[in-house]
């Protein structure tokens, strides 16, 4: 098949045309740079099944695909607010563009959206049922709305024109690749700790997350683009819950670093709990994360410890 990964230059693109090329497919990586590298993909620029394309998908484009994965849109909190109407425009004009192409040419089209549809939420752990607590005028809303109309969209193509979509909401998703500018709280724990920098902890660190590895998520999400029964939306995390604290002190201690931890104003709008119910995922894909966080936390620092010395030579 031959398979476009707009975002494909990323943190969790990267990954995913990774795992396509190595299972036999042709894939079409499609990115405008803005958060990823071309480092990201550079194990891959001579293979004969992948190819590389610079480009911006608020603009359209013409491609002869079989699927569609759209992944192109910042994700986190201190690139997509940069720019925050370009991250608008990237989730909504960027939707209709690859839904408008997946239309054309007949192909299924997966979405990568996010546990940020729930916004702060007051069910917990959130199923898929749950439509959400999320402010549509703050910091954030330019991310949680863009995703939020961008699920509407795929819906709608779905209703009125039987595109075949697929729609993943991911949680706090981590590993090697994410950019040392990146801001989100794992490469940040990490380089702080590998450097003895201070630890920055946002509020009092007593906020929640689920932590999952790349590798399950991309096993995950190719699951869901595989099985024909489903449109989704379906959860994609590790349910198992942190608090921020939790992770700082994990990270100071697997990196062996003298570090200490300082305290941060919270964000506004930060969610304080966050945690999928992931029930629908395990019935349908027979999927649930395999990688425990200590496990994927030793993989993410022995990356950062490398691109650390990289950046440095
Ligand atoms: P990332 O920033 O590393 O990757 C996003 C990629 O999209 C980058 O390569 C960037 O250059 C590209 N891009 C951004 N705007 C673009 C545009 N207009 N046109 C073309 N390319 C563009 O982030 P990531 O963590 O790899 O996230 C990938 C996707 O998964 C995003 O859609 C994100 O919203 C979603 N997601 C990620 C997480 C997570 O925890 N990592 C959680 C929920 C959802
Ligand atoms: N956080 C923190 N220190 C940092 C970065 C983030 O304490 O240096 C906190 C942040 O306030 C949030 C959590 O860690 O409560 C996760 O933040 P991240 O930006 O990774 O993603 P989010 O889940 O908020 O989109």
């Amino acid at each position: 098949m031959r398979i476009l990964v707009t975002g494909g230059a990323g943190f969790i693109g990267s990954h995913l045309c990774t795992r396509l090329v190595d299972e036999g497919q042709d894939v079409i990586c499609l990115d405008n740079y803005f958060t990823g590298s071309k480092r990201n993909v550079d194990h891959l620029i001579d293979h004969h099944r992948f190819e590389l394309l610079r480009h911006d998908i608020i603009q359209p484009i013409l491609l002869e695909v079989d699927q569609i994965y759209n992944l192109a849109c910042p994700a986190s909190p201190v690139h997509y607010q940069v720019n925050p109407v370009k991250t608008v425009k990237t989730s909504v004009m960027g939707a209709i563009n690859m839904l408008g192409l997946a239309k054309r040419v007949g192909a299924r089209i997966l979405q990568a959206s996010t546990s940020e549809v729930y916004g702060d939420p007051q069910v917990h752990p959130q199923p898929e049922e749950y439509t959400g607590n999320v402010n549509p005028i703050g910091l954030r809303s330019c991310y949680d709305e863009g995703k939020r109309v961008a699920e509407t969209l795929f819906f709608d193509y779905l209703r009125q024109n039987r595109v075949d979509i697929r729609v993943v909401r991911i949680f706090n998703t981590y590993g090697p690749r994410m950019a040392l500018d990146d801001g989100r709280v794992v490469s940040n724990f990490i380089l702080q700790a590998l450097k003895n920098e201070e630890i920055t902890l946002y509020g009092d660190g007593e906020q929640t997350r689920s932590f999952q590895y790349v590798d399950d998520l991309v096993e995950g999400m190719m699951r869901m683009m595989a099985q024909e029964e489903e449109h989704g939306p379906i959860n994609m995390g590790n349910p198992r819950e942190f608090t921020i604290r939790q992770l700082a002190d994990l990270v100071i201690g697997q990196t062996g670093s003298s570090s200490k931890i300082g305290k941060r104003p919270l964000p506004a709008d930060d969610p304080k709990v966050r945690q999928p119910d992931i029930r629908r995922a395990k019935a349908l894909l027979d999927w649930e994360p395999k990688i425990p966080l200590e496990e994927g936390l030793e993989r993410t620092i022995a990356y950062f410890r490398e691109a650390l010395a990289d950046s440095h030579a």
